[in-house]
């Protein structure tokens, strides 16, 4: 009878303690992800398919917080020196990040900045800063992003970045003389669509300009 209730003992513990699994890759976040490799490919980084494979749904991300890069059984982000030591790049397998419902209420511009912090965390390893960066603790200081967004994203994928690049970066006028961009990403994600162009100046026009379109 003892050893019975020692085993039943050992077995509570055992399953509040063991290894949670991680939740199921919601399809939703598919489009954004392959955005983020499509990004990072374009600035000379290499993210694999199996790093993108890393699950990222809906979930209780933590009171106040838009998402987090965690493991299962950890509840927390897992971007710390420590939990890197454990989780690095080579262990993404066992990451997973949980989005909280609440930034549907956002714009595309606003999801895809919060999706690609908690990826850069998860697949990069990379903390939060202070400086201008998508690695701000809140996106809400970014509210530049829909405008500046190559300049965020060239951080974001580790290259040397001056804001002030592009002079006084402005939003093209609506009706204007353009060529092609020079830069342009445009996709679909929950059932909405994003499109950034980037234009270099013209004749009619002596600043690069941003034409940005939601849907
Ligand atoms: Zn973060």
């Amino acid at each position: 009878m003892q050893n019975t209730l020692i085993y039943l003992f050992l077995g509570l513990i055992l399953a509040s303690c063991g290894p949670k699994k991680a939740p199921q890759n919601d399809p939703r976040f598919n489009s954004l992800k392959i955005q983020f490799q499509a990004e990072a490919a374009a600035r000379g980084v290499e993210v694999s398919d199996g790093e993108l494979s890393i699950p990222i749904s809906f979930g209780n991300a933590g009171l106040e917080n838009d998402g987090v890069c965690t493991v299962p059984g950890m509840g927390k982000n897992a971007f710390s020196a420590a939990a890197n030591t454990l989780f690095n790049r080579d262990n993404f397998e066992r990451k997973f990040i949980k989005i909280n419902p609440s930034i549907l209420e956002k714009d595309l511009f606003y999801i895809e900045a919060v999706v690609f912090h908690e990826l850069a965390h998860c697949l990069f390893g990379r903390d939060h800063t202070d400086s201008k960066s998508l690695m701000n603790e809140s996106q809400e200081n970014n509210t530049d992003y829909p405008l500046k967004r190559t300049l965020y994203l060239d951080e974001l994928f580790g290259m040397d970045t001056n804001f002030l690049e592009f002079g006084r970066l402005n939003f093209c006028p609506i009706v204007d003389d353009e060529l092609e961009p020079i830069e342009e990403a445009s996709y679909e994600a929950f059932g909405r669509e994003l499109s950034h162009s980037l234009f270099k100046p013209s004749e009619t026009r002596d600043q690069f300009c941003v034409l940005v379109e939601l849907k």
